[in-house]
């Protein structure tokens, strides 16, 4: 990459206060954490220390909880449902007016490129406030039941991939069911979360009706195993997953899981070749590949495949990858010096297994976490960077001849969770679509997502879906 091709265009940090110390959300209040302790969270793009966050600790979550369930009984199953659907509106709207502040905020705290926190994640944060602010007063008109009921008190646990735009996935339908909730960030991003508190204040939203409590993964299991919660919604891995599922099974708690993913991104013959390049791209190293749904599995149809890695290659060769605070940043940071390790060693197996790593010529920055944009070509279905999530900007590039090979390789992981199909012809995108077990499947694009539009997995990829109308399903007693 050519230093001197762009002057740098530094997004100013002005906007955001950050204080020296963050106390926990509960019942309206910032209030200290009983256990009396707190960890630090810092900037993955220079290792140095933002703040330091409260570690709620299970007497914490328990008055977390209870603070819940009072605000549930006693406010907010009693507000009609177009009163609730105001205060969603409300928070949509500042949501908007500070969404500059959660942009910086977001991007300091996750190491993410300000052109995705800001052009991407806010706008869709908003959007998910707005959309189901439209739902509070409807669901009786969602084919769901005359009167479907709320849980009660939900308990949602969210990871650091996305994080204001997974509080939106969680906070939002649950607020417009009319239930009332504890969420736990995740331990390295907790900052945006704790500005959503003020948010909340700032809507004059009832205390109690959203509790925040910090933590590591002990607080999250506090949150699972609290006998005061009627629901889990949780987003993260797939281990976390099934131990979630195991310490509520014979409860009466319900659970959504939004796990894992290794999706297949299928190039046929005849697909128009740049704007599939640009798609792998996009599908590949948005958010440095933090992504669940990423394309990191590319099955191309063999004889265009030599086409498709040379363009691949030059395109690749153009990405930015440095400061997330500057505007022309296409890749920023890795969150943690854990998710970096994780990187480097499923990479470090891919080329012992024998596949072929290829990155274009890049200088890392020398403080904080980051990895080259890099791609594994002569990738067999056994090795595994081709079975194993990697979480970071790694592509494993597989070969097909037949559409019929395609499918049975894209379906040939223990995940579902998405899949893009690139051709020009319509019957071809509807026969594979068919034939692939994954939840969301783009065509001609990839990482498009709308609040409309439901979202989940097959497989070991969880269970139930969020966003759209059937996202609803998930917060109500549906046919109890
Ligand atoms: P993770 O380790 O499972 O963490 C997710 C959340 O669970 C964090 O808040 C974490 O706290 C908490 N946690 C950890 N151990 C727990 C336990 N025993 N009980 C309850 N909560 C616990 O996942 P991650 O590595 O942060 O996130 C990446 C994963 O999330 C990837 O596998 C990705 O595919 C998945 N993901 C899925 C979706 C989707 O919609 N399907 C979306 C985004 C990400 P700490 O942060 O403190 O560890
Ligand atoms: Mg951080």
């Amino acid at each position: 990459m050519n230093p001197f091709e762009y002057a740098p265009a530094l997004e100013s940090t002005s906007i955001v206060t950050i204080a020296d110390r963050y106390k926990l959300f509960i019942n309206g209040k910032f209030v200290a954490p009983r256990s009396g302790k707190y960890f630090p969270t810092i900037n993955p793009a220079t290792g140095k220390k933002l703040s330091e966050i409260a570690e709620a600790n299970s007497a914490d979550v328990d008055l977390a909880v209870k603070a819940a369930r009072e605000a549930y009984v006693k406010v907010w199953s009693k507000l009609s449902a177009a009163e609730r659907g105001k205060y969603l509106f409300r928070i949509a709207r500042i949501l908007q007016e500070r969404a500059r502040e959660f942009a910086v905020l977001e991007t300091l705290d996750n190491g993410k490129p300000i052109r995705e926190s800001r052009d991407t994640d806010i706008p869709l944060v908003a959007a998910h406030f707005f959309y189901h602010a439209g739902w509070a007063d409807k669901l009786k008109y969602a084919g769901l039941g005359d009167a479907p009921k709320p849980h009660g008190v939900v308990g949602q646990i969210i990871p650091w991939n996305f994080p204001m735009l997974m509080l939106a996935w969680k906070v939002a339908p649950a607020l417009a069911t009319g239930n009332t909730v504890v969420l736990k960030p995740a331990e390295t991003t907790s900052l945006t979360a704790l500005l959503f508190a003020e948010v909340c204040q700032q809507a004059g939203l009832p205390n109690g009706v959203v509790n925040i409590v910090t933590g590591a993964g002990a607080t999250g299991a506090a949150l699972v195993n609290h006998p005061g919660i009627d629901k889990i919604a949780f987003t993260g891995s797939t281990d976390v997953g099934k131990l979630i599922a195991t310490s509520i099974a014979g409860t009466k708690k319900n659970a959504t899981l939004e796990l894992g993913g290794k999706a297949a991104n299928i190039i046929y013959d005849d697909a128009a070749i740049d704007e599939a390049v640009e798609g792998i791209v996009n599908g590949i190293f948005f958010n440095q590949g933090h992504v669940c749904c990423a394309g990191s599995r590319l099955l191309v149809q063999e004889n265009v495949q030599d086409e498709v890695l040379a363009k691949l290659k030059v395109r690749m060769s153009h990405i930015r990858l440095g400061n997330p605070l500057d505007k022309n940043t296409d890749i920023g940071a890795i969150n943690s010096a854990a998710q970096l390790a994780k990187i480097k060693e499923l990479s470090a197996a891919g080329e012992a297994e024998g596949a072929e790593r290829w990155s274009p010529p890049c200088d890392l920055p020398p403080a904080g976490f980051w990895f080259a944009p890099t791609i594994f070509t002569g990738v067999s279905q056994t090795h595994r960077i081709a079975r194993e999530e990697i979480f970071g900007p790694v592509l494993s590039v597989l070969t097909f001849r037949t559409p019929q090979e395609a499918i049975e390789k894209a379906n040939n992981t223990p995940y579902g969770l998405s899949a893009g199909i690139w051709s020009e012809k319509g019957s071809k995108i509807l026969w594979t679509a068919s034939k692939l077990r994954a939840g969301v499947i783009w065509a001609n694009t990839f990482n498009k997502f709308d609040p409309a539009s439901p979202f989940g997995g097959y497989k070991e990829s969880g269970w139930g879906r969020e966003g759209g109308r059937y996202g609803l399903t998930a917060y109500l007693k549906v046919g109890k």
